[in-house]
């Protein structure tokens, strides 16, 4: 195996090499004077606190979810804020965006059941679910682990409100990983009950946390199948509606939802930059998606990713380091129901005459440092790698290949579109549900996110990649 990648490589290299730029192949390691600056970030970061302060304030102020009148009011209150830091242009970059409303009614109850009658459900309406008429449905259930249990089921699933019930799988370290496995229920969970023929999904909720919340998220349709309601319910009720089903299968569950979409309606990115100083046309962009679901406060998902990079800005003022590059926070909006935002921003990159030399998004929390996965060329990755001696100042342990973000996705020209990566064990007990609450988050950890951010942003504007 190894004689094959040799005789195959070499030639490539010798390829390759002609079209690489000069400087990039000049290894460039940190100075002495990149390790003090990176500990007085830390420093800064962690003795301020005022990125984790202005998540407290922005958490007060209630959800973010697309569309909805309050997140505008917040976004505005964002804006004034990166005004106030002194941002040298903040604008907000109108975009169109899904209005999904949860209204006010979101019940359910088993009914026809001997033992279990009038017993509530804790559930939550999935986001983009369709509403039930005023008097709710009611029907059996069938519960099925996958859509092949489904699809074997056959006649049974039919007029059915079909339960998926498969759990995350809490044995798995990379909780994201478990999270992809598990999440395809909540997403199309709708399109397969109805496929089969049942009228309406419950979904247990995708979450590490053993508790009765409901943890929310967006869910599908297919425009060639009839549409059917869907809601998260919580794991102590799920497991409740499972052994009630093995005492009485013919138990019928009685729901009613208020939920609708509204047509699209007007809502903006917001960004601000400070100006590079040598090479005002080349951005570093560090992000995270402002809006999020209408359940909890959405401070980890992803309120300390907006406040980090709004940091990040305010440690280069804050040590008064101007920065050679333009940095550039951007808050998206809709990355959770559509990523309309991110799709105009990476349109918008496109057709400006900026380039963007990296893009950073923080959207996995706000917990301790881990480190950075880079979406780039291998060149691109060694030299970030290079720099981690300078990056541990701020508690990041590794830079490795991977995806950049959902939104920096978007901006197919830059060069680097990396992931900050915090520690993922306690994301998903918070994600997507009334858990996800500012006393959560942790000032030094948040902070630390920040710091981390803001050494890698400052590396970056300096030697360019
Ligand atoms: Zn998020």
């Amino acid at each position: 195996l190894k004689k094959t990648i040799i005789t195959v490589s070499l030639p490539m290299i010798f390829l390759l090499l002609p079209f690489v730029p000069s400087n990039r192949l000049a290894a460039q390691q940190p100075k002495n004077q990149d390790q003090e600056i990176a500990e007085k970030y830390v420093r800064s970061a962690l003795t301020e606190q005022k990125g984790y302060k202005l998540l407290g304030e922005m958490c007060t102020m209630g959800p973010r979810l697309s569309g909805s009148a309050n997140s505008i009011r917040v976004m505005r209150w964002a804006e004034r804020k990166m005004k106030e830091l002194g941002f040298n242009r903040v604008w907000m970059q109108p975009v169109m965006v899904p209005h999904w409303v949860r209204g006010d009614v979101e019940k359910a109850e088993i009914s026809k059941s001997r033992g279990f009658n009038g017993r509530a459900l804790n559930v939550a309406s999935l986001g983009g679910s369709i509403g039930t008429d005023p008097a709710g449905i009611t029907a059996g259930v069938l519960e099925v682990h996958s859509f092949e249990e489904l699809k074997s089921a056959g006649s049974r699933a039919n007029g059915k409100i079909i339960f998926f019930n498969r759990p995350m799988d809490i044995g798995e370290i990379n909780t994201f990983r478990a999270y992809g496995e598990a999440v395809n229920q909540r997403t199309q969970g709708a399109i397969e009950a109805s496929r089969a023929g049942g009228v309406g999904a419950i979904v247990r909720s995708v979450t590490t946390r053993y508790d009765n919340v409901p943890h929310v998220g967006v869910m599908y349709y297919n425009d060639s199948i009839p549409k059917v309601p869907s809601v998260a319910i919580g794991l102590e009720d799920a497991d409740f509606l499972s052994e009630a089903l093995k005492c009485d299968p013919q138990l019928q569950v009685h729901l009613t939802l208020d939920c609708k979409t509204l047509p699209d309606t007007q809502s903006y990115n917001l960004i601000g930059e400070i100006t590079g100083s040598e090479k005002p046309d080349e951005i570093v962009l560090v992000g995270g998606h402002f809006d999020c679901w209408d359940k909890g406060q959405g401070a980890q998902d992803d309120g300390a990713g907006c406040m980090q990079s709004m940091e990040v800005l305010d440690l280069f003022h804050r040590l008064n380091i101007r920065p050679k590059r333009t940095i550039r926070c951007v808050f998206f909006i809709n990355e959770e129901n559509g990523t309309r935002g991110g799709e105009y921003y990476g349109q918008y990159a496109d057709t400006t005459g900026f380039e963007h030399v990296a893009a950073i998004e923080s959207d996995r929390g706000a917990a301790t440092p881990r480190g950075f996965t880079v979406h780039g060329d291998s060149l691109v990755l060694e030299k970030i790698r290079g720099w981690l001696p300078v990056l541990q100042n701020a508690g990041i342990d590794w830079v490795r290949s991977g995806h950049g973000g959902t939104d920096i996705s978007r901006i197919k020209e830059a060069i680097a579109q990396i992931g900050y990566v915090p520690d993922g064990q306690r994301y998903f007990d918070y994600h997507h549900s009334d858990n996800d609450v500012f006393a959560t988050v942790d000032p030094r950890e948040f902070e630390l996110g920040a710091a981390s951010m803001a050494v890698l942003v400052y590396l970056i504007s300096e030697y360019g990649l």
